[in-house]
């Protein structure tokens, strides 16, 4: 679809939406693009309807309202989009004077919620470049934006976002679209660029670097040279994020069914070192072709297409297959330092969760460990501890992970079909089959030899068996 943008459309904003709370922009401001509304694809119909009434309510209230964001981005480029962000000049008191149904959120950014039934459309207040030492905003000495809450004009607030395709504004006012930072010209080359100097944006919000990344990968862009590069550089920075924020933005990278691809530029650009460390160790020892490279590509296609089926996904799975690699190695090296497996195991979980600065909550965490925990069983069982594991709450996924590492090379196909017949066999041929047994599975678990010699301990934090 071909976008026309009219150079010469170059019109000031107040003259547009005279409102009091407009703020002028500077004299040196060049002023939006103006897409009219015959000329680009976005129309009412692809706006979902709370988001479209939140525009409208605003409009009638005499403020200025847009979609900008995703919503507008994914609807130009033909995609179906996540959500539908709202941008205002109305303060957030304001917008939440205007709605019953709206809550205020955020310290660090402060935003409306208004809520339609289970839907919330985000309402935020145009951003303004505030001045450090002002009280509303808090930088702190490496740059990083800790709170900023001054307000501005449209202008401003477009400046202030993260990509150019990300500060497309569609005006409810006359259906067109303003585009202050040349996004619209990206979107047509499909190329993602930071607004404005990276090294200072990235340096602002180090998040910044993953969304580079997530929306790369999502909408299948190109990175700008100077995006691309300052993102090599300042990779770094991926430590200053605080752990909660890390498990959300982990969760968009690797749950929002472009993982495969988003998982190969995350190491292209040297980002996903600094996510999982021990992880990207392991995996530049073993060579990409290694169990763990491919173990992880394959998790992250799994999950892809599960989300295309319309099919759950969970972090548990995920953050299991994220960790294996590191976890195998102390599993192995326990077992050779002459552990028990049950030992092992617990010392493993432990090493492995204390190498993984980003970890998901308890209880997506538990599962987790169980995920692993499991996995031992597998490969060295009697017939009676066969026919238990079946029975085990998380059996289905720990079987799904044996699968998965089968993939990787770890786990010999007759294993991992044996695994497969047992658990669909009816009772006669389960027996038949503990007969057949491949010989891996028919070992005694190592920690056997060392049981007889004491009685049984269950050691701490084992929550199998
Ligand atoms: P999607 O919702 O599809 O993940 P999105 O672009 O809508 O993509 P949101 O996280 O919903 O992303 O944010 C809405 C908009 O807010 C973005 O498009 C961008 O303009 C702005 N934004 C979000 N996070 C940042 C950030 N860290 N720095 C600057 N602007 C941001
Ligand atoms: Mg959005």
């Amino acid at each position: 679809m071909p976008i026309r943008i009219h150079q010469s459309d170059r019109l000031c904003v107040q003259d547009f939406f005279p409102d009091p709370h407009f703020t002028k922009p500077a004299a040196d401001s060049i002023g939006p693009v103006i897409v009219r509304r015959a000329e680009h694809t976005l129309s009412r119909s692809h706006i979902a309807a709370p988001a479209l009434k939140v525009l409208y309510r605003l409009k009638a209230a005499n403020y200025q309202a847009f979609l900008v964001g995703g919503g507008v981005r994914d609807v130009l480029l033909g995609l179906q989009p996540k959500d539908f962000d709202v941008a205002t000049n109305a303060l957030p008191e304001q917008v939440r004077a205007t709605f019953s149904n709206c809550r205020l959120i955020g310290r660090r950014f402060r935003l409306a919620h208004v809520h339609f039934g289970g839907h919330i459309v985000e309402v935020a207040t145009f951003r303004g470049a505030g001045e450090q030492g002002d009280d509303a905003v808090l930088v702190d000495e490496r740059g990083r934006v800790l709170r900023d809450n001054v307000y501005g004009s449209l202008e401003e607030d477009a400046w202030r976002r993260d990509f150019t395709v990300n500060a497309l504004y569609y005006s409810i006012e006359d259906f067109s679209i303003h585009d202050y930072v040349g996004g619209m010209a990206d979107l047509q080359n499909r190329v993602l660029r930071l607004i404005g100097d990276p090294w200072t944006r990235y340096r602002e919000d180090p998040v910044r670097m993953l969304r580079a990344v997530r929306f790369a990968a999502k909408l299948g862009f190109s990175l700008e040279t100077h995006t691309a590069q300052a993102l090599r550089e300042l990779s770094g920075l991926l430590t200053d994020i605080s752990p909660a924020r890390l498990y959300d933005e982990c969760l968009k990278l690797f749950l929002g069914g472009h993982a495969a691809q988003t998982f190969t530029l995350l190491r292209e650009h040297g980002l996903f070192a600094y996510l999982f460390p021990a992880t990207e160790a392991v995996i530049r020892r073993e060579g990409e072709q290694g169990p763990t490279a491919r173990l992880l590509l394959q998790a992250m296609v799994n999950s892809d297409q599960r989300i295309a089926e319309g099919r759950s996904v969970t972090p548990a799975f995920l953050f299991a297959a994220l960790g294996w690699g590191p976890l195998r190695e102390v599993l192995d090296e326990c077992i050779q330092a002459g552990m028990s497996m049950a030992q092992a195991r617990v010392e493993a979980i432990q090493r492995a969760e204390a190498a993984m600065p980003v970890l998901p909550p308890r209880r997506f965490r538990t599962p987790m460990q169980e995920i692993w925990q499991l996995q031992p069983r597998f490969e060295f069982t009697t017939a009676k501890r066969a026919k238990a594991l079946l029975r085990h709450p998380r059996f289905r996924a720990a079987y799904d992970f044996l699968l998965l590492r089968g993939h990787g090379g770890e786990v010999p196909e007759a294993l991992q079909t044996w695994w497969t017949e047992f658990q669909v066999a009816a009772d006669e041929a389960r027996e038949v089959l503990l007969e057949q047994r491949p010989e891996s599975l028919a070992k005694a678990p190592p920690s056997r030899r060392r049981r007889r010699r004491g009685p049984r301990r269950r050691p701490e934090g084992d929550v199998t068996s």
